[in-house]
């Protein structure tokens, strides 16, 4: 469970209108130890919203800083709680992100640190993204 004093502040913070299903879908990234994809989320929920409010809330969710898209391996939407600050419209991420071939979970390696490269012999680059693929601990140890 999350506190509600948690979400009140959250939600405030970044200015995202509350109702009950956004109060349990930001439960739920911040209950889930990785990330969580579109269909998950939609399977989670199918009793309680549907899937354009499900989607509505990930988009608003997103734009407002509160959770980033992450690679996924069959390519879903999929997504993940930002832990960096994060504000609207403008995600501050320099990590990279690991798809496990195994459990397809992908996970942020938030210790990862991007190069802070801005070009290369003359190209200039907007976005930089490192996604690494392979076997991740827990499978690992199975
Ligand atoms: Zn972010
Ligand atoms: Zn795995
Ligand atoms: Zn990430």
């Amino acid at each position: 469970m999350v506190d509600n004093k948690l979400i009140d502040v959250t939600f405030k913070k970044y200015g995202l209108r509350k109702t009950s299903f956004r109060k349990n879908l930001f439960e739920l990234f911040h209950n889930s130890l990785n990330s969580l994809s579109a269909k998950e989320i939609s399977l989670r929920f199918s009793t309680s919203a549907d899937k354009v409010s499900i989607y509505r809330a990930l988009d608003s969710f997103e734009k407002s800083g509160l959770i980033h898209k992450v690679p996924d391996k069959n390519n879903l939407l999929r997504y993940s709680l930002c832990k960096s600050e994060c504000t609207p419209n403008q995600h501050a991420h320099d990590h990279a992100h690991f798809l496990c071939s195994v459990c397809d979970e992908t996970f942020c390696l938030d210790d990862f640190t991007l190069p802070s490269t801005k070009s290369h012999n003359g190209f200039l680059i907007n976005d930089l993204k490192i996604i690494m693929e392979g076997t991740c601990v827990s499978c690992k140890s199975i």
